[in-house]
């Protein structure tokens, strides 16, 4: 069987390397950590830095195709395998996603909104008149995820305060939006004729962290249609090839807006695991292999939540799963992290039922037993 490389070793990069062990190839992790929890189901893990030129050397001649679990250091590293072997999402495309800077004029580009935002290179840019932004987030350009370099500001000497504090690197001052809700559409494109998207999410975010994901999202269904159309829109205006993820906020008026997009699989698409015929790593797979995308219908309204290392007790120990493991409904799945820490994501379970508003009073009467 073919062998298919992934740069990270991640939890997304374990749920990469199940699905492509399972459709009947072979993997191999390139990941600096022993413990990283996809070298579990790997055939090969080669324990090197993401940039390091021989290892890179050596995934692309042994793979007949690559791809990645993550966009923060790496667009680099893609392009380097690409003049070897099959490679997706492409570097440009990695490039995008990994410099908000440049994901927002992308994403404008296409033609879809984002909030209103300054572009901070230096720091001249941020003497202009901030009102239009505020009160707003300092976001940092590179390197941010689960709210990590975000800040919120009210004032501009506060804004310009919190630049100066982040060190003068390259931040985006956007605009804080009322939120009515947040959602996400996840596409996967092979060709300019063959894409599929899963159906839209909606998600409840906890200090900044996704909690809960709820499918179908409690929104009129003419709204979800939007966004599974603007996601398409955006995969096809990048010619991406690959699993891509968009997150949207919904606003006061209905109208949506693109807050982000990742260019992997994401976190709010773990529902897929349990209730899509075809989740969103096999489609990972499909995509760089070149193969059609799968169905994506949704089986059965679903709740996915996400376990932190909060719930682990003081001290490490595991929470107890028997409620959870006994629901007949209810499907938990576990990274194989050695290491809780707060804030950590060590699982997820998804919980299916007749309806969205049931999966998620189930889905929280389930949490609350751990
Ligand atoms: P991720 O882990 O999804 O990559 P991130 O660190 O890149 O997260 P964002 O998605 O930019 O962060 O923001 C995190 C959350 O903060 C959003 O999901 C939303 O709840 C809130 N947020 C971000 N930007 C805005 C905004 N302009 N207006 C209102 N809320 C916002
Ligand atoms: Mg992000
Ligand atoms: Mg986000």
């Amino acid at each position: 069987p073919a062998m298919l490389g992934i740069l990270g070793g991640g939890q997304l990069g374990r749920m990469f390397a199940v699905a492509a062990k399972t459709m009947g190839y072979r993997v191999t992790v390139l990941d600096p950590d022993e413990n990283a929890p996809a070298a579990a189901f790997a055939d090969r893990h080669i324990r090197a830095p993401y940039n390091d030129p021989a290892a890179l050397r050596e995934l692309a001649q042994s793979c007949a195709a690559v791809t990645t679990e993550f966009e923060n250091v790496n667009a680099d590293a893609m392009r380097e395998l690409a003049k070897t072997t099959r490679v997706s999402p492409s570097g440009d495309c990695v490039a995008i996603a990994q410099d908000r800077i440049v994901e927002k004029s992308w994403i404008n580009k296409a033609g879809l909104p984002t909030a209103p935002y300054l572009a901070i290179e230096s720091v001249e840019d941020i003497q202009v008149d901030l009102a239009p932004y505020l009160p707003g987030i300092l976001k940092t350009a590179r390197l941010g995820y689960d709210g990590k370099g975000q800040v919120r500001v009210k004032t501009a000497a506060e804004a310009r305060a919190a630049y100066a504090n982040l060190g003068g690197q390259a931040c985006v001052l956007e605009k804080m939006l009322d939120l009515k809700l947040e959602v996400s559409a996840i596409v996967t494109r092979v060709s300019a004729a063959q894409s599929a998207v899963f159906p839209v999410a909606e998600n409840i975010h906890k200090d900044g962290i996704l909690d809960e994901s709820i499918v179908p999202a409690r929104i009129d269904p003419a709204l979800a249609a939007q966004a599974q159309s603007m996601a398409k829109k955006l995969a096809d205006a990048l010619d991406y090839v690959g699993v891509l993820a968009v997150e949207f906020f919904v606003l006061a008026d209905d109208s949506l807006v693109v807050n982000e997009i990742a260019p992997r699989p994401h976190n709010s698409g773990h529902y897929t695991l349990t209730a899509c015929l075809t989740d969103q790593f096999q489609q990972q797979v499909r995509a760089m292999c070149g193969l059609l995308p799968g169905r994506t219908d949704l089986l059965s309204p679903v709740v996915m939540v996400n376990l932190l290392g909060d719930v682990w007790k003081e001290g490490g120990g595991e929470p107890n799963w028997d409620v959870l493991v006994e629901a007949p409904n209810a499907q938990l799945h576990l990274y194989g992290k050695k290491t809780a820490r707060p804030g950590r994501k060590m699982g997820h379970f998804n919980v299916m039922a007749a309806t969205a508003d049931d999966a998620l009073e189930q889905a929280r009467a389930l949490k609350d037993t751990l």
